[in-house]
């Protein structure tokens, strides 16, 4: 995999609009925009529904960011994936598509979209290498989010192979920290196992169940960290090749249940429920490599080997 040469993008003085400010990943990106001298442009969805062309043309016509950052998007877990794949297929179209023409009419400067690593095939060889993208069959439950994440990235590198817009697509691994969503219907895994083992302890119960068989390996990054990745990349990278942001590291569930409950002090049992779907076997995506490559120190803490997770987890459980 080639990259183009990093081409340094200043953020002093600009004008630059997070998408979906309230989310996970938004409201991390507004957190290390702060140290950035620029000026943070948001929108409540209140105001402004992403999936309206009209309104997001009026407010970019008003507003004339010169950079955007897009992580509005529908998202969730397995069973809200599976259950309501229209929602998650429609939603997520209408908002890329709006925000990715918008911010071509009115001239922004730089464009970053966020997509995710299970945009990837089913079987993708592991570590995932950005080359797999459509070499093979989606996993069935997130197809309907994954083909419209696939969708924003092609949209944006059509943007750029036919108008040279310097729009650009970085693929998150899992990612967990402030802002996730505890609800046990929509939840990806870190927040569930989070709340389950919390809400046992609590009410003195011997076992959780998990869903699926545990054996499914995954990736998982700090929200803070991937963040500060994204902004690194709208400073750094222009091209058109997506992004993979990860740790370069994964851990079967079963592993990561195991942690979440020491971490929280919950002595019971982890059962599996192999009648509920694992997902993708496996989810690790090789971290990029190319001029803007950047390591963190990681954030790991307390004595166990393996995910990066620790006492910051148990504080979001007990909030
Ligand atoms: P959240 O659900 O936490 O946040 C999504 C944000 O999008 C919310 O602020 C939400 O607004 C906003 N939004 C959704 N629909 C609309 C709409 N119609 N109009 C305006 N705003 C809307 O998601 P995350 O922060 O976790 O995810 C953001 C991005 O990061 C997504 O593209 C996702 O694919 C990507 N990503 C996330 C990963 C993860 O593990 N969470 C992993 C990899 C990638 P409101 O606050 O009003 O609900």
């Amino acid at each position: 995999m080639s990259y183009s040469k990093a081409m340094p993008f200043d953020l002093k003085n600009k004008r630059v609009f997070v998408c979906g400010h309230r989310g996970m990943v938004g409201s991390a990106i507004v957190r290390q925009l702060v140290h950035e001298d620029c000026i943070i442009l948001t929108a409540d969805r209140e105001r402004l529904d992403l999936r309206e062309q009209t309104q997001v043309r009026a407010w970019f016509n008003a507003e004339k960011p010169d950079a955007v950052f897009l992580a509005a998007a529908k998202v969730g877990g397995i069973l809200a994936n599976d259950s309501k794949p229209a929602d998650f297929l429609y939603d997520n179209l209408a908002i890329e598509m709006n925000v990715i023409e918008a911010a071509f009419r009115t001239g922004v400067e730089k464009l970053l979209y966020l997509g995710s690593s299970c945009i990837y095939p089913k079987l993708a060889p592991q570590p995932i290498p950005e080359n797999a993208l459509l070499t093979g069959s989606l996993e069935p439950t997130n197809e309907a989010y994954a083909i419209a994440k696939i969708a924003g990235l092609k949209l944006c590198q059509a943007y750029r192979r036919q108008y040279f817009a310097d729009f650009i697509a970085a693929m998150p691994t899992n990612l967990y920290g402030p802002g996730d969503n505890y609800d046990l219907t929509s939840s990806h895994v870190i927040p569930a196992l989070l709340r389950k083992s919390h809400e046992a302890k609590r009410a003195g119960h011997s076992e959780i169940t998990i869903w699926g068989t545990g054996t499914p390996r995954r990736e998982f990054l700090h929200v803070d960290d991937a963040a500060s990745a994204l902004v690194h990349l709208m400073k750094v990278y222009s091209g058109m090749e997506h992004v993979n942001v990860g740790t370069g590291e994964d851990v079967t569930i079963m592993d990561v249940a195991k942690l979440i409950c020491d971490v929280v002090a919950f002595t019971g049992t982890i059962a599996t429920d192999p009648s509920k779907p694992d997902g993708t076997p496996h989810d690790h995506a090789r971290p990029a490599e190319g001029p803007f490559r950047r390591q963190h120190p990681p954030r790991r803490q307390g004595p166990h080997p393996g995910p990066v997770l620790g006492p910051a987890s148990a504080a979001l459980c007990c909030r």
